[in-house]
């Protein structure tokens, strides 16, 4: 159920060039030297690898995938794997320097790495998907381990994917390495809870911002969540489930919206039913475009970069952003919410349960011990709400905006190990 939506491509080639304007702004105030400011604005290594792949009617073609590892002075790189037609080498770097940022400000011992492969899932059979997946695989071998670099689901990837990644490893090395990937099926070492813990994390930021500034009762709170992927499905069920009114969601190809709010549950029939969004009764078609304008209390952001942008936020009407996708906003688009006044809470805290529980599959795999939901559900709380907490204290601080906030924290924890760890030799 991993939708990705179209967007202007000149848009798209600009998600490094949001992370690094992002960077410089935040560095202004993370009073650092000038040396280890240069050492982070480099991914650390980047791999490329063209690779041909047997399509069922015995045709070779050649696929292009990357990997990128940002920085990795806190721990072993992590991040997902996207299968996208947009997916760049620029892309993946933007993402991968993202995920080292987002393990940073929530303390995991991670660095950040990010992958992907440029191919539009849907266009592949089941059997094509799974020869491209462990091609790239063994041709990833070289870079990832459990110890190294921890692949994860993303953009066009899935629980399936994961397995086959996790199997083509398990061959390579003679025995099975379920820690050499996050976001598995359950049954195979997979952690409860991995698949709603994006979701589900982006909806407790979101309570935590409505308490902050007074809104207290669900019922009243319109949301609308752009992207009906993992991360837009589970956030819309489970602010649902709360109390919440989710007056529009959207997928790929549009949007539905009904301003005295939609029946998740029979939403989530219908997607899983025709594939799509469209057709739902009880609401009024929009488009992407539109459901970023439409009026109500929360817009959440949950399809992909640069969705915002300075042709587009000026029309926000939503007094909140919670990002679900990774860089939803440019920079200029932040310019003009800030001046409007609306809170953003930004991606590396707000999308970060992903990763939270991807940590916790990971320390399972290793122990060989196994958690509960409730206990998994208890812990991810726990380290997202600290983290929410630490942002808003550094920005009211600093009076600046959660975004900057947040990168200063994590890009400060970051530098800190450097530090400590001396530039080698
Ligand atoms: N792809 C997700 C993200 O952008 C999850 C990464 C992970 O779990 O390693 O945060």
């Amino acid at each position: 159920m991993v939708v990705a939506l179209q967007m202007q491509k000149h848009e798209f080639l600009d998600a490094y060039q949001t992370a690094l304007a992002q960077y410089d702004r935040a560095i202004r105030y993370a009073n650092l030297p000038d040396d280890v400011v240069e050492y982070m604005r480099y991914p650390r290594r980047e791999f490329t690898v063209n690779f041909p792949v047997r399509r069922d009617d015995g045709r070779m073609e050649m696929f292009t995938g990357y990997r990128v590892h940002h920085n990795t002075s806190m721990g072993p790189s992590k991040g997902g794997l996207r299968y996208s037609m947009d997916v760049t080498l620029d892309e993946v770097r933007a993402l991968a320097m993202w995920m080292t940022w987002k393990c940073a400000l929530v303390n995991i011992p991670y660095g950040g790495a990010k992958g992907g492969v440029v191919v539009d899932p849907k266009t592949l059979s089941m059997g094509e998907l799974e020869r491209l997946t462990r091609r790239y695989a063994s041709e990833l071998v070289p870079l990832i381990s459990p110890k190294m670099d921890i692949p994860a689901p993303d953009m066009g990837t899935n629980p399936q994917v994961m397995a086959w990644i996790m199997d083509t490893y398990s061959m390579t090395m003679g025995y099975s390495v379920p820690a050499i990937v996050t976001g598995k099926p359950i049954n195979i070492g997979g952690s409860e809870g991995r698949t709603e813990a994006t979701g589900r994390g982006v909806i407790m930021c979101m309570v935590s911002t409505l308490k902050h500034h007074g809104y207290h009762d669900p019922a009243a709170v319109k949301v609308a969540v752009q992207g009906f992927g993992n991360v837009g499905a589970n956030a819309a069920a489970y602010a649902h489930d709360l109390g919440y009114k989710i007056v529009a969601v959207s997928d790929v190809e549009g949007g539905i919206y009904n301003p005295n709010g939609l029946n998740i549950p029979q939403v989530l029939n219908h997607y899983k039913k025709y594939g799509q969004l469209a057709g739902y009764p009880e609401a009024d078609a929009v488009t992407n475009n539109e459901l970023l304008a439409l009026p109500c209390d929360v817009l959440v952001p949950a399809a992909m970069e640069g969705q915002l942008t300075q042709h587009n936020a000026a029309a926000v009407q939503a007094r909140f952003i919670v990002e679900g996708a990774n860089g939803p906003t440019t920079p200029e688009a932040d310019d003009i919410l800030n001046d409007k006044g609306v809170f953003v809470v930004p991606d590396i805290l707000a999308n970060s349960g992903g990763v939270i529980v991807s940590y916790f599959e990971w320390v399972q795999d290793l122990q060989a011990f196994f958690w509960g939901k409730d206990y998994v559900f208890d812990q991810l709380n726990r380290i997202i709400m600290q983290a929410y907490d630490r942002t808003l204290q550094t920005a009211e601080d600093l009076r600046i905006d959660m975004r900057t906030a947040a990168q200063v924290t994590a890009i400060q924890r970051v530098a800190s190990a450097i530090l400590t760890r001396g530039f080698y030799p």
